[in-house]
């Protein structure tokens, strides 16, 4: 029997092309480099793997081409149970983000939006309704993100990376915004130019005048710091309630789609009922154990037991 649908993520879906080199090639310039792989990627696919992982039932909304890659961008989704009967398939090729990685681990990194450019409003709509907690990101035209906003009927977690023009009322609609410190400052500017940039590291500050601004609920990642989480106290007169919350002490070998892994993980905790602290510490601990693997989708949990 299909289960009832919890999470719903509209978003993106590449295949990473990883070409491993000593060095990076200048402008101009031809290096041969040492091996190359393929592997699923973008923020929308990465983060519906990580909240189906999670334990939520979790449909993936986006858009593939008609090629080979699309493959690779929909194989770990699929073998694991996402639901993907409405990802269209369209005459643009499968994003793909051409990744070039030095032996210093330095990297320069193209992505072509190919097919994901495609998720404007009218393919948003024509999916139709948004079941469960809906989860969006930057990766997309901000006319798909509007549409799929206002087809939500139950909480919208907003990853705003990256950080794209959204109109004031749309911004608001994010409970939480989920960013990381860089989209943090980003976010409070669209919302207000003149509050100025800096803050000297008191990220608490930077939590709570996004939440003086209007939005819900906040969450600031911050890496091996772990993350702030923060929302409305007391309600009635506007003032913010910051809380930290430390990141489990572990050896990082690769923190590639770690923030996808939290906003997964939060999201499918969010849907199983947890509030927004009980759901970011286990965000915290699930992309804690991710940054302990290579690659991406590669390195998510794909059992809880350690949790
Ligand atoms: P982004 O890649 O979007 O900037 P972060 O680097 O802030 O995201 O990572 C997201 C979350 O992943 C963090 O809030 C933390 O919970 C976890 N995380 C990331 N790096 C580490 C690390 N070195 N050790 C433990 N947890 C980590």
């Amino acid at each position: 029997m299909q289960q009832d649908i919890q999470v719903t993520i509209v978003g993106s879906s590449n295949v990473d092309i990883t070409a491993l080199m000593a060095r990076l090639p200048g402008p101009g310039e031809t290096v041969l480099a040492d091996s190359y792989q393929l592997s699923p990627g973008g923020k929308g696919a990465n983060q519906a793997l990580a909240a189906q992982l999670a334990g939520a039932a979790t449909e993936f909304i986006g858009a593939v081409g008609k090629d080979s890659h699309s493959e690779v961008a929909l194989g770990q989704l699929d073998g694991a149970g996402v639901k993907l009967d409405r990802v269209a398939r369209s005459s643009q090729p499968t994003g793909v983000a051409i990744i070039q990685v030095d032996s210093g681990a330095e990297n320069s990194i193209a992505v072509v939006s190919g097919a994901n450019s495609t998720m404007t409003d009218q393919a948003v709509k024509a999916a139709g309704a948004i079941d469960g907690i809906l989860v969006l990101q930057g990766e997309i035209p901000a006319s798909g993100i509007k549409a799929a906003m206002d087809a939500a009927t139950d909480r919208i977690v907003l990853n705003l990376a990256p950080v794209i023009e959204l109109d004031r009322d749309y911004l608001l609609k994010a409970n939480p915004l989920v960013v990381n410190e860089h989209e943090a400052e980003a976010v409070l500017h669209q919302l207000n130019p003149h509050l100025g940039l800096r803050f000297n590291g008191r990220y608490e500050r930077l939590a709570a005048m996004l939440i003086e601004e209007g939005i819900t609920s906040v969450v600031i990642t911050l890496g091996a710091s772990g993350c702030l989480v923060a929302d409305k106290f007391p309600a009635e007169n506007g003032g913010a309630q910051v809380r930290p919350l430390p990141a489990a002490k572990v050896k990082a070998v690769d923190t590639t789609g770690a923030g996808d892994a939290f906003t997964g993980a939060l999201a499918a905790r969010l849907a199983n009922g947890e509030d927004l602290v009980q759901a970011a510490e286990f965000a915290g601990k699930f992309a804690a154990l991710t940054v302990q693997a290579h690659g991406a989708q590669a390195s998510y949990p794909r059992s809880l037991e350690n949790l």
